[in-house]
Protein backbone atom coordinates (compact mmCIF):
# COMPACT_ATOMS: atom_id res chain seq x y z
CA UNK A 1 0.00 0.00 0.00
CA UNK A 2 1.56 3.19 -1.50
CA UNK A 3 1.86 6.18 1.03
CA UNK A 4 0.31 6.36 4.50
CA UNK A 5 -3.86 6.70 5.15
CA UNK A 6 -4.18 10.15 4.07
CA UNK A 7 -2.44 9.39 0.60
CA UNK A 8 -5.36 6.80 0.53
CA UNK A 9 -8.01 9.57 0.66
CA UNK A 10 -5.77 12.30 -1.70
CA UNK A 11 -5.69 9.15 -4.62
CA UNK A 12 -9.60 9.12 -4.31
CA UNK A 13 -10.03 12.96 -4.14
CA UNK A 14 -7.38 13.18 -7.23
CA UNK A 15 -9.29 10.76 -8.96
CA UNK A 16 -12.88 13.12 -8.39
CA UNK A 17 -10.75 16.45 -9.13
CA UNK A 18 -9.68 15.00 -12.50
CA UNK A 19 -13.22 13.83 -13.55
CA UNK A 20 -14.60 17.13 -12.46
CA UNK A 21 -11.74 19.07 -13.83
CA UNK A 22 -11.32 20.89 -10.45
CA UNK A 23 -8.78 24.07 -10.92
CA UNK A 24 -5.29 23.26 -8.61
CA UNK A 25 -6.00 26.02 -6.24
CA UNK A 26 -9.54 24.40 -5.30
CA UNK A 27 -8.25 20.95 -5.56
CA UNK A 28 -5.35 22.58 -2.97
CA UNK A 29 -8.26 23.67 -0.75
CA UNK A 30 -9.66 20.35 -0.86
CA UNK A 31 -6.46 17.84 0.09
CA UNK A 32 -5.45 20.51 3.23
CA UNK A 33 -7.48 19.82 6.23
CA UNK A 34 -8.45 23.45 7.59
CA UNK A 35 -7.38 22.47 11.54
CA UNK A 36 -5.15 20.23 13.23
CA UNK A 37 -4.64 20.11 17.30
CA UNK A 38 -2.66 17.67 18.80
CA UNK A 39 -2.99 17.87 22.77
CA UNK A 40 -0.97 16.03 25.32
CA UNK A 41 -2.98 14.34 28.23
CA UNK A 42 -1.29 14.35 31.47
CA UNK A 43 -3.81 12.00 33.78
CA UNK A 44 -3.48 10.81 37.20
CA UNK A 45 -3.95 6.65 37.02
CA UNK A 46 -5.03 4.40 39.76
CA UNK A 47 -1.90 3.14 41.02
CA UNK A 48 -0.87 7.26 41.80
CA UNK A 49 1.35 7.47 38.37
CA UNK A 50 1.03 10.37 36.14
CA UNK A 51 0.46 8.96 32.39
CA UNK A 52 0.48 11.27 29.54
CA UNK A 53 -1.88 10.27 26.26
CA UNK A 54 -2.06 11.93 22.93
CA UNK A 55 -5.02 13.19 21.42
CA UNK A 56 -5.72 14.96 18.23
CA UNK A 57 -9.04 16.35 16.42
CA UNK A 58 -9.05 17.22 13.07
CA UNK A 59 -11.53 19.49 11.13
CA UNK A 60 -11.13 19.00 7.42
CA UNK A 61 -13.77 21.46 6.40
CA UNK A 62 -16.25 23.89 7.62
CA UNK A 63 -17.82 25.01 4.52
CA UNK A 64 -20.67 23.41 4.47
CA UNK A 65 -21.27 23.53 8.14
CA UNK A 66 -19.16 23.02 11.82
CA UNK A 67 -17.40 19.82 11.48
CA UNK A 68 -18.75 16.21 12.48
CA UNK A 69 -17.38 13.09 13.27
CA UNK A 70 -16.28 10.19 15.63
CA UNK A 71 -13.69 10.26 18.80
CA UNK A 72 -11.70 7.48 18.27
CA UNK A 73 -9.82 5.48 20.89
CA UNK A 74 -7.16 3.14 19.71
CA UNK A 75 -3.73 2.06 19.53
CA UNK A 76 -3.04 3.57 15.95
CA UNK A 77 -4.44 6.36 16.28
CA UNK A 78 -1.98 9.22 14.73
CA UNK A 79 -2.34 12.55 12.85
CA UNK A 80 -2.61 11.25 9.34
CA UNK A 81 -5.09 8.50 10.21
CA UNK A 82 -7.67 11.22 12.08
CA UNK A 83 -6.98 13.75 8.76
CA UNK A 84 -7.95 10.42 6.61
CA UNK A 85 -11.00 9.97 8.65
CA UNK A 86 -11.70 13.25 9.12
CA UNK A 87 -12.18 13.87 4.94
CA UNK A 88 -14.22 11.04 4.58
CA UNK A 89 -16.47 12.70 7.05
CA UNK A 90 -16.50 15.32 4.64
CA UNK A 91 -17.46 13.89 1.74
CA UNK A 92 -20.22 11.04 3.56
CA UNK A 93 -22.39 14.00 5.43
CA UNK A 94 -22.10 16.03 1.45
CA UNK A 95 -23.02 12.47 -0.07
CA UNK A 96 -25.57 12.59 2.82
CA UNK A 97 -26.53 16.11 1.94
CA UNK A 98 -26.45 17.02 5.82
CA UNK A 99 -25.52 20.48 6.85
CA UNK A 100 -22.07 19.65 7.91
CA UNK A 101 -18.32 19.34 7.30
CA UNK A 102 -16.06 17.03 8.29
CA UNK A 103 -13.84 16.38 11.15
CA UNK A 104 -12.20 13.37 13.69
CA UNK A 105 -10.58 12.57 16.45
CA UNK A 106 -9.07 9.97 18.92
CA UNK A 107 -6.48 9.83 21.45
CA UNK A 108 -3.74 7.31 21.34
CA UNK A 109 -4.85 4.51 23.92
CA UNK A 110 -5.95 1.35 24.28
CA UNK A 111 -9.14 2.26 26.23
CA UNK A 112 -9.38 -1.74 27.08
CA UNK A 113 -6.36 -1.27 30.07
CA UNK A 114 -7.54 1.55 31.62
CA UNK A 115 -10.45 1.48 34.71
CA UNK A 116 -13.73 3.21 34.42
CA UNK A 117 -12.53 6.09 36.62
CA UNK A 118 -9.15 6.48 34.52
CA UNK A 119 -11.21 6.19 31.07
CA UNK A 120 -13.67 9.25 32.17
CA UNK A 121 -10.34 11.74 33.47
CA UNK A 122 -8.90 10.70 30.52
CA UNK A 123 -12.28 12.01 28.22
CA UNK A 124 -12.80 15.11 30.29
CA UNK A 125 -9.24 16.01 29.94
CA UNK A 126 -9.44 15.96 26.35
CA UNK A 127 -12.60 17.88 26.29
CA UNK A 128 -10.69 20.23 28.28
CA UNK A 129 -7.81 20.47 25.54
CA UNK A 130 -10.40 20.58 22.75
CA UNK A 131 -12.82 23.17 24.14
CA UNK A 132 -11.36 26.14 22.37
CA UNK A 133 -12.41 24.42 18.91
CA UNK A 134 -15.47 22.46 19.51
CA UNK A 135 -18.98 23.36 20.42
CA UNK A 136 -22.63 22.49 18.81
CA UNK A 137 -21.99 25.28 15.41
CA UNK A 138 -18.45 24.76 15.37
CA UNK A 139 -17.24 20.94 15.82
CA UNK A 140 -19.38 17.85 16.99
CA UNK A 141 -17.74 14.89 18.16
CA UNK A 142 -19.45 11.41 18.24
CA UNK A 143 -18.44 7.87 18.98
CA UNK A 144 -16.27 5.65 16.81
CA UNK A 145 -13.97 2.91 17.99
CA UNK A 146 -13.10 2.23 21.51
CA UNK A 147 -15.21 5.11 22.40
CA UNK A 148 -19.72 4.68 23.28
CA UNK A 149 -22.60 6.73 24.92
CA UNK A 150 -21.67 6.64 28.27
CA UNK A 151 -18.15 8.60 26.80
CA UNK A 152 -20.11 10.72 25.03
CA UNK A 153 -21.97 11.25 28.48
CA UNK A 154 -18.87 12.57 29.92
CA UNK A 155 -18.17 15.12 27.16
CA UNK A 156 -21.13 16.65 27.15
CA UNK A 157 -21.41 17.43 30.71
CA UNK A 158 -17.27 18.50 31.06
CA UNK A 159 -18.04 20.49 27.71
CA UNK A 160 -21.32 21.94 29.70
CA UNK A 161 -19.38 23.12 32.78
CA UNK A 162 -17.01 24.97 30.89
CA UNK A 163 -19.32 26.54 28.77
CA UNK A 164 -21.51 27.18 31.69
CA UNK A 165 -24.28 26.51 29.83
CA UNK A 166 -25.66 22.83 29.32
CA UNK A 167 -24.84 22.39 25.77
CA UNK A 168 -26.44 19.24 24.55
CA UNK A 169 -25.93 19.88 20.88
CA UNK A 170 -21.83 19.77 21.25
CA UNK A 171 -21.45 15.65 20.98
CA UNK A 172 -24.12 12.91 19.01
CA UNK A 173 -24.50 9.43 20.41
CA UNK A 174 -25.35 10.51 24.31
CA UNK A 175 -26.77 8.42 26.32
CA UNK A 176 -31.01 8.65 25.69
CA UNK A 177 -31.97 10.19 29.53
CA UNK A 178 -29.07 13.05 28.58
CA UNK A 179 -30.51 13.80 24.81
CA UNK A 180 -29.12 11.30 22.89
CA UNK A 181 -31.60 10.22 19.78
CA UNK A 182 -33.56 6.93 20.38
CA UNK A 183 -31.84 4.12 17.30
CA UNK A 184 -28.38 6.46 17.22
CA UNK A 185 -26.47 3.33 19.05
CA UNK A 186 -27.83 1.26 15.82
CA UNK A 187 -28.18 3.61 13.07
CA UNK A 188 -24.66 2.79 11.60
CA UNK A 189 -25.27 -1.11 11.33
CA UNK A 190 -29.79 -0.05 9.56
CA UNK A 191 -28.12 2.38 7.33
CA UNK A 192 -25.66 -0.63 6.10
CA UNK A 193 -28.43 -3.11 5.52
CA UNK A 194 -30.84 -0.11 4.03
CA UNK A 195 -28.21 0.30 1.66
CA UNK A 196 -28.03 -3.61 1.17
CA UNK A 197 -31.67 -4.14 0.60
CA UNK A 198 -31.36 -1.03 -2.07
CA UNK A 199 -28.82 -2.96 -3.67
CA UNK A 200 -30.49 -6.04 -3.98
CA UNK A 201 -33.76 -4.79 -5.04
CA UNK A 202 -31.47 -3.16 -8.33
CA UNK A 203 -29.88 -6.57 -8.86
CA UNK A 204 -33.39 -8.42 -8.94
CA UNK A 205 -32.49 -10.28 -6.25
CA UNK A 206 -34.14 -11.85 -3.26
CA UNK A 207 -32.06 -11.84 0.27
CA UNK A 208 -33.04 -15.20 1.03
CA UNK A 209 -30.48 -16.05 -2.17
CA UNK A 210 -27.76 -14.39 -0.59
CA UNK A 211 -24.84 -15.63 1.67
CA UNK A 212 -23.07 -12.86 3.43
CA UNK A 213 -19.77 -12.29 5.94
CA UNK A 214 -19.58 -9.81 7.93
CA UNK A 215 -15.88 -8.71 9.47
CA UNK A 216 -16.32 -7.32 12.99
CA UNK A 217 -18.81 -7.71 15.18
CA UNK A 218 -18.73 -4.28 17.38
CA UNK A 219 -21.47 -1.90 17.10
CA UNK A 220 -21.75 -1.64 13.34
CA UNK A 221 -20.77 -5.37 12.76
CA UNK A 222 -23.39 -7.05 15.08
CA UNK A 223 -26.25 -4.65 14.02
CA UNK A 224 -25.27 -5.27 10.44
CA UNK A 225 -25.12 -9.05 11.25
CA UNK A 226 -28.62 -8.92 13.11
CA UNK A 227 -30.32 -7.11 10.27
CA UNK A 228 -28.98 -9.06 7.32
CA UNK A 229 -30.29 -12.15 9.30
CA UNK A 230 -33.88 -9.89 9.78
CA UNK A 231 -34.01 -9.39 5.72
CA UNK A 232 -33.68 -13.09 5.07
CA UNK A 233 -29.86 -12.88 4.26
CA UNK A 234 -28.06 -16.48 5.09
CA UNK A 235 -25.11 -14.43 7.29
CA UNK A 236 -22.37 -17.64 7.22
CA UNK A 237 -19.45 -15.78 8.72
CA UNK A 238 -18.66 -12.99 11.70
CA UNK A 239 -15.40 -11.89 13.41
CA UNK A 240 -14.30 -9.74 16.11
CA UNK A 241 -10.41 -9.10 17.09
CA UNK A 242 -10.51 -12.92 18.66
CA UNK A 243 -11.24 -15.02 15.41
CA UNK A 244 -14.21 -15.64 13.40
CA UNK A 245 -16.74 -18.50 12.76
CA UNK A 246 -18.32 -20.05 9.62
CA UNK A 247 -20.98 -22.09 9.32
CA UNK A 248 -21.78 -22.65 5.70
CA UNK A 249 -25.49 -23.29 6.79
CA UNK A 250 -26.02 -19.80 8.58
CA UNK A 251 -25.19 -18.83 11.91
CA UNK A 252 -27.23 -18.45 14.32
CA UNK A 253 -27.07 -14.88 14.98
CA UNK A 254 -29.21 -14.15 18.06
CA UNK A 255 -27.34 -16.25 19.92
CA UNK A 256 -24.17 -14.65 18.47
CA UNK A 257 -25.18 -11.33 19.98
CA UNK A 258 -25.89 -13.03 23.46
CA UNK A 259 -22.50 -14.17 23.87
CA UNK A 260 -20.88 -11.11 22.53
CA UNK A 261 -23.24 -8.91 24.68
CA UNK A 262 -22.28 -10.97 27.74
CA UNK A 263 -18.80 -11.62 27.16
CA UNK A 264 -17.65 -8.33 24.85
CA UNK A 265 -16.26 -10.87 22.07
CA UNK A 266 -16.78 -13.91 20.13
CA UNK A 267 -14.15 -16.13 21.96
CA UNK A 268 -15.68 -19.13 23.53
CA UNK A 269 -19.06 -19.21 21.16
CA UNK A 270 -19.63 -22.60 19.70
CA UNK A 271 -22.26 -24.01 17.81
CA UNK A 272 -22.93 -27.37 15.85
CA UNK A 273 -21.73 -27.11 12.65
CA UNK A 274 -19.64 -24.09 13.15
CA UNK A 275 -15.94 -23.69 12.40
CA UNK A 276 -13.26 -21.59 13.40
CA UNK A 277 -11.95 -18.98 10.26
CA UNK A 278 -9.80 -16.00 10.75
CA UNK A 279 -10.23 -12.89 9.69
CA UNK A 280 -8.32 -12.85 6.43
CA UNK A 281 -9.58 -15.90 5.50
CA UNK A 282 -13.53 -14.75 6.06
CA UNK A 283 -12.71 -12.13 3.55
CA UNK A 284 -11.82 -14.40 0.37
CA UNK A 285 -15.10 -16.67 1.34
CA UNK A 286 -17.09 -17.68 -1.30
CA UNK A 287 -20.26 -15.66 -0.37
CA UNK A 288 -22.43 -13.77 -2.29
CA UNK A 289 -22.31 -10.58 0.23
CA UNK A 290 -19.15 -8.73 1.82
CA UNK A 291 -19.64 -6.54 5.20
CA UNK A 292 -16.27 -5.25 6.27
CA UNK A 293 -17.41 -3.89 9.41
CA UNK A 294 -14.01 -3.98 11.58
CA UNK A 295 -10.73 -1.27 10.52
CA UNK A 296 -9.48 0.45 7.78
CA UNK A 297 -7.04 -1.26 4.75
CA UNK A 298 -8.52 -5.08 4.93
CA UNK A 299 -8.77 -5.62 1.35
CA UNK A 300 -5.61 -4.39 -0.35
CA UNK A 301 -3.50 -5.41 -3.38
CA UNK A 302 -2.28 -8.36 -1.51
CA UNK A 303 -5.81 -9.99 -1.23
CA UNK A 304 -8.03 -8.28 -3.37
CA UNK A 305 -7.41 -10.87 -6.23
CA UNK A 306 -8.56 -13.42 -3.70
CA UNK A 307 -11.89 -11.77 -3.03
CA UNK A 308 -14.61 -14.47 -4.35
CA UNK A 309 -17.61 -12.29 -2.93
CA UNK A 310 -19.96 -10.50 -5.64
CA UNK A 311 -20.49 -7.31 -3.61
CA UNK A 312 -18.76 -5.52 -0.63
CA UNK A 313 -21.16 -3.20 1.16
CA UNK A 314 -18.59 -1.22 3.14
CA UNK A 315 -19.65 -0.36 6.68
CA UNK A 316 -16.25 -0.03 8.36
CA UNK A 317 -14.07 3.45 7.16
CA UNK A 318 -11.83 2.51 4.51
CA UNK A 319 -11.78 -0.44 4.32
CA UNK A 320 -10.25 -0.76 0.72
CA UNK A 321 -7.37 0.67 -0.46
CA UNK A 322 -7.42 2.52 -3.60
CA UNK A 323 -5.34 0.06 -5.34
CA UNK A 324 -7.69 -3.09 -4.25
CA UNK A 325 -10.26 -0.71 -6.07
CA UNK A 326 -8.92 -0.85 -9.25
CA UNK A 327 -8.49 -5.25 -8.88
CA UNK A 328 -12.06 -4.97 -7.75
CA UNK A 329 -13.65 -3.08 -10.52
CA UNK A 330 -11.45 -5.61 -13.35
CA UNK A 331 -12.99 -8.57 -11.47
CA UNK A 332 -16.71 -7.19 -11.69
CA UNK A 333 -17.16 -6.88 -7.91
CA UNK A 334 -19.73 -4.17 -7.29
CA UNK A 335 -18.42 -2.60 -4.18
CA UNK A 336 -21.09 0.22 -1.97
CA UNK A 337 -18.51 2.70 -0.68
CA UNK A 338 -17.90 3.22 2.80
CA UNK A 339 -19.07 7.18 2.75
CA UNK A 340 -22.32 6.25 1.44
CA UNK A 341 -23.62 3.10 3.04
CA UNK A 342 -22.24 3.55 6.34
CA UNK A 343 -23.43 7.42 6.24
CA UNK A 344 -26.73 5.78 8.57
CA UNK A 345 -24.45 6.96 12.19
CA UNK A 346 -23.64 10.13 10.90
CA UNK A 347 -27.39 10.70 9.61
CA UNK A 348 -28.72 9.54 13.24
CA UNK A 349 -26.31 11.97 14.23
CA UNK A 350 -27.91 15.03 12.43
CA UNK A 351 -30.91 14.05 13.78
CA UNK A 352 -30.10 13.83 17.25
CA UNK A 353 -28.37 17.53 17.06
CA UNK A 354 -31.53 18.89 15.43
CA UNK A 355 -33.52 17.17 18.15
CA UNK A 356 -31.01 19.05 20.93
CA UNK A 357 -31.34 22.40 19.11
CA UNK A 358 -34.91 22.03 19.24
CA UNK A 359 -35.68 20.37 22.50
CA UNK A 360 -38.11 18.65 20.43
CA UNK A 361 -37.88 14.74 20.69
CA UNK A 362 -38.85 11.75 18.42
CA UNK A 363 -40.07 8.48 18.42
CA UNK A 364 -38.17 5.22 17.41
CA UNK A 365 -40.38 5.20 14.96
CA UNK A 366 -39.67 8.42 13.34
CA UNK A 367 -36.10 8.07 13.32
CA UNK A 368 -36.08 5.16 11.95
CA UNK A 369 -38.23 6.48 8.66
CA UNK A 370 -36.71 9.51 8.32
CA UNK A 371 -33.11 7.33 8.38
CA UNK A 372 -34.97 4.85 5.36
CA UNK A 373 -36.00 8.01 3.18
CA UNK A 374 -32.46 9.44 3.47
CA UNK A 375 -30.85 6.23 3.12
CA UNK A 376 -33.02 5.06 0.01
CA UNK A 377 -32.67 8.68 -1.99
CA UNK A 378 -28.53 8.95 -1.41
CA UNK A 379 -28.34 5.34 -2.76
CA UNK A 380 -30.97 5.82 -5.57
CA UNK A 381 -29.07 9.22 -6.21
CA UNK A 382 -25.42 7.86 -6.46
CA UNK A 383 -26.48 4.67 -8.35
CA UNK A 384 -28.18 6.54 -11.25
CA UNK A 385 -25.36 9.14 -11.36
CA UNK A 386 -22.78 6.20 -11.38
CA UNK A 387 -24.46 4.52 -13.77
CA UNK A 388 -25.33 7.34 -16.32
CA UNK A 389 -21.90 8.73 -15.90
CA UNK A 390 -19.99 5.03 -16.18
CA UNK A 391 -18.29 5.28 -12.98
CA UNK A 392 -17.69 3.02 -10.04
CA UNK A 393 -20.25 3.48 -7.27
CA UNK A 394 -16.97 4.79 -4.88
CA UNK A 395 -16.21 7.59 -7.82
CA UNK A 396 -19.76 8.48 -8.45
CA UNK A 397 -20.28 9.08 -4.80
CA UNK A 398 -17.20 11.22 -4.58
CA UNK A 399 -17.75 13.04 -6.92
CA UNK A 400 -21.44 13.77 -6.15
CA UNK A 401 -19.61 14.83 -2.50
CA UNK A 402 -17.06 16.59 -3.88
CA UNK A 403 -18.56 19.16 -6.01
CA UNK A 404 -21.49 19.62 -2.70
CA UNK A 405 -18.17 21.30 -1.04
CA UNK A 406 -16.72 23.07 -3.95
CA UNK A 407 -20.05 24.31 -4.72
CA UNK A 408 -20.06 25.54 -1.39
CA UNK A 409 -16.49 27.09 -1.65
CA UNK A 410 -17.64 29.20 -4.45
CA UNK A 411 -20.54 29.89 -3.17
CA UNK A 412 -18.86 31.51 0.27
CA UNK A 413 -15.54 33.11 -1.23
CA UNK A 414 -12.43 33.44 0.10
CA UNK A 415 -11.81 35.11 2.53
CA UNK A 416 -10.31 38.31 2.49
N1 LIG B 1 -18.01 7.69 13.78
C1 LIG B 1 -19.12 7.62 12.88
C2 LIG B 1 -18.66 7.70 11.44
O1 LIG B 1 -17.54 7.41 11.15
C3 LIG B 1 -20.22 8.62 13.21
C4 LIG B 1 -19.79 10.04 13.22
C5 LIG B 1 -20.86 10.98 13.73
O2 LIG B 1 -21.94 10.54 14.04
O3 LIG B 1 -20.57 12.17 13.80
O4 LIG B 1 -19.42 7.97 10.54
Amino acid sequence: MAGGQYEQVLARLREAARILNLEPGIFEILAEPERTLEVALPIKMDDGSIKVFIGYRCQHSTVRGPAKGGVRYAMDVCMDEVKALSSWMTWKCAVAGIPYGGGKGGIRVDPTQLSEGELERLTRRYVYATYPIIGPEQDIPAPDMGTNAQIMGWFVDTYSILNGVYSPGVVTGKPVPIGGSIGRREATGRGVIFAVRELLIRLGKEPTEITCAVQGYGNVGSVAATLAHELGCKVVAVSDITGGRYNPRGLNIPEITKHVENNRVLEGYEEPGADNISNTDLLTLDVDLLIPAALQNQITEENAADIKAKFIVEAANGPTTADADKILGENGILVVPDILANAGGVICSYFEWVQNLQNFYWSEEEVNSRLDNIMTNNFAEVWDFAHEKDLSLRTGAYILGVKRVVDAIKLRGIFP
